[in-house]
């Protein structure tokens, strides 16, 4: 049951071998064993697309059982974004169905000849014409496919337009909102002329004790539908997180110029979103949180759109990031980008980029083609999204170029555009009063990235006492102090590694802040049931840190790129504007000392690379390794 297919899109050639359990072991399955194929399959110096850029697919290595949540999936290749590592996450049905299918990675290479879909089967694969669903957006591709394989039960992870035209920034889209959205995913699958991967399977995934693997299921259930957050998320999903952001100061706004969107209130609203738009209720494979919505727009120019989501992710990023505070116009925004396969994070800072460029008279109506970037204009927004898509005028040239972009315009409009690692920062989180979230996700091996580096433990005002408990330390209790912060920093970026390795979605563990929730140990528990195996949380506390490092070796492999690239944007050592956390900003000289101590609980050295000690501690001295 855990297979890997290598397939060459070129040759139509498939080989599939079994994963031994020694590589298992070490780097369980999704994100950490993508990690490792990326490491040892891409060759030196490939372009992101060129058809030797190696695509995985990865189901975590407990997903599609039956434990909490285990939906996610994980896609991995060099980015076309940044150059470096790229890899992005998914819930929904594909993983599990992938699992089902017989095989839980998928690695594939070459470019095909015409437009191409795989059909996962059974242990089967074959290679399809997809000429009829070229072209086709996201929505309408999975309904065609469905309709041609007379099976709406098949599941479909594939691009939209914005793929198949390379916008460095394309996401893969399964269902209308699950995306693998960061780091240009869709625009590697466009280089391969492959449009989608379908998968159906009617094998099961086994657990060594059956009997185990229910009372741990039944407890991790228990446990997870205890929780203070659970009847809040199971409502709103994660748009409650807008208003605990925007009035906590800490959203960011017209491109991060301000903190907090007096605009937001009463206008982007959670229970406005449920009274006016929501028409149903949605969850992903086994998950009882149900975060998930399906909405209709019912009056106004927008009336008639209906898409899936959005989460607190679009609702910031097409709300205060571009001045906007109509919910309608996020809503027809996000059908937008999901139509077309597009990174939210990715567009929604551009736009946001652009749009200050045009407040500061950097960009006029010459450079845009007549249309006006006026903060939160709905028209500028939805013509920015549309012709990155396309690839036409200004916003096309941002999709094409993406990092280089500023190049391109000059004038001086590098000052206001917010990367790292070469990826757009994400349009919806500032953390720069946030000690351990600030190091933590500016540390992140793709770039800025709240999903690795989000530490919300650290929000609560939870006793020194409590937090020492949990880390074994002392930890500040104030979110903008620095004790023990940089190891709080590093435990949590282990902690999200083990969960996308592992395919659980990160809002069934403690990640969210949600104490009651699941952490190493009930991993351990569903592990040992699954496998018959003796691991421990410690294990899986070193387990974390293997893959990290490796990602971090690929990171430098690609790009060479080391400490400065875990140096936060600019805006983040400037103060806030606004109340609450007016004045809050990092301090560059501290910073750079809290670095220092974060590389040396690492193991690394000061430039940010891990010393050969480190490496050899975790195993890691053998790579490129032949293990598969
Ligand atoms: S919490 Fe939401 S995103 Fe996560 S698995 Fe459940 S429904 Fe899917």
């Amino acid at each position: 049951m855990n297979r890997i297919a290598f397939i060459n899109l070129s040759t139509q050639q498939v080989m599939v071998k079994d994963i031994p359990e020694e590589l298992l072991r070490r780097y369980l399955g999704g994100d950490g064993l993508n990690a490792y194929l990326l490491f040892n399959y891409l060759p030196l110096d490939t372009d992101a697309l060129s058809p030797d850029n190696v695509l995985i697919f990865g189901a975590g290595m407990l997903t599609g059982h039956c434990d909490v949540s285990l939906s996610r999936f994980q896609i991995t290749a060099k980015s076309p974004e940044t150059g470096g590592f790229g890899t992005s996450n998914a819930g929904g049905f594909f993983g599990p169905e992938l699992r089902f299918a017989g095989f839980q990675h998928l690695v594939i290479t070459g470019k095909a000849r015409r437009p191409t879909y795989l059909w996962v089967h059974d242990g089967e694969i074959e290679f399809k014409d997809a000429s009829f669903v070229w072209s086709k957006d996201v929505y309408e591709t999975q309904q065609l496919l469905m309709a041609k394989m007379s099976n709406p039960d098949i599941q479909i992870a594939t691009i939209g337009c914005g793929g198949e035209n390379l916008v460095r920034f394309a996401c893969v889209m399964h269902g209308l909102k699950r995306a693998a959205g960061r780091t240009g995913m869709g625009c590697v699958m466009g280089s391969k002329m492959l449009k989608a991967v379908v998968v159906k399977g009617s094998q099961s995934v086994n657990a060594y004790s059956p009997e185990r693997m229910k009372d741990v299921f039944d407890k991790h259930l228990k446990q997870v539908t205890s929780t203070k957050l659970y009847p809040v998320i199971s409502r709103y999903g994660t748009l409650t997180i807008f208003a605990i952001q925007n009035e906590g100061g800490q959203i960011p706004v017209m491109n991060h110029q301000y903190n907090y969107f007096e605009a937001a209130e009463e206008n982007l609203e959670d229970e406005i979103f449920e009274e006016r738009y929501k028409t149903k209720t949605l969850a992903c494979f086994s998950c009882p949180l149900r975060c998930s919505h399906r909405y209709r727009i019912k009056y106004g120019p927008y009336q008639g759109v209906w898409g899936e989501g959005p989460e607190y992710y679009m609702m910031a990023g097409f709300g205060p990031m571009v001045g906007n505070n109509q919910w309608d116009v996020i809503l027809a925004a996000n059908d937008l980008i999901n139509r077309y396969g597009l990174d939210i994070g990715s567009v929604g800072g551009y736009i946001g980029w652009l749009m200050e460029l045009w407040q500061r008279g950097i960009l006029t109506e010459r450079d845009t083609g007549g249309s006006n970037l006026k903060w939160g204009n709905p028209d500028a927004i939805m013509g920015l999204i549309n012709q990155m898509a396309h690839n036409e005028g200004l916003g096309g040239m941002v999709g094409q170029s993406a990092s280089h972009a500023a190049e391109e315009i000059g004038k001086g409009s590098d000052r206001y555009l917010y990367q790292q690692r070469g990826l757009m920062h994400e349009c919806s989180v500032g953390n720069r009063a946030s000690r351990a979230t600030a190091l933590a996700e500016a540390t992140t091996n793709r770039g800025y990235d709240h999903l690795r580096g989000r530490v919300a433990l650290e929000f609560f005002g939870i006793p020194t006492e409590a937090l020492a408990k949990i880390f074994g330390r002392p930890i500040a209790s104030d979110f903008r102090a620095w004790e023990g912060k940089p190891y709080m920093a590093m435990w949590q970026q282990h902690f999200t590694t083990v969960i996308d390795s592992l395919g659980y979605c990160k809002f069934a563990t403690v990640w969210p802040g949600s104490t009651g929730n699941l952490t190493y140990k009930e991993f351990a528990e569903t592990i040992n049931a699954v496998t018959g195996w003796d691991v421990t949380p410690q294990e899986l506390m070193v387990t974390g840190e293997r893959i990290w490092n490796l990602e971090r070796m690929i990171v430098l492999r690609e790009t060479g790129i080391g400490r400065e690239g875990d140096i936060p944007p600019r805006v983040y050592f400037e103060p806030n504007k606004l109340e609450p956390l007016k004045g809050e900003k990092l301090d560059r000289e501290e910073y750079e000392a809290r670095l220092d101590e974060y590389y040396e609980l690492r193991g690394w050295n000061k430039d940010g690379t891990p010393k050969q000690e480190t490496l050899a501690r975790l195993k890691l001295d053998e790579e490129p390794s032949h293990l598969i």
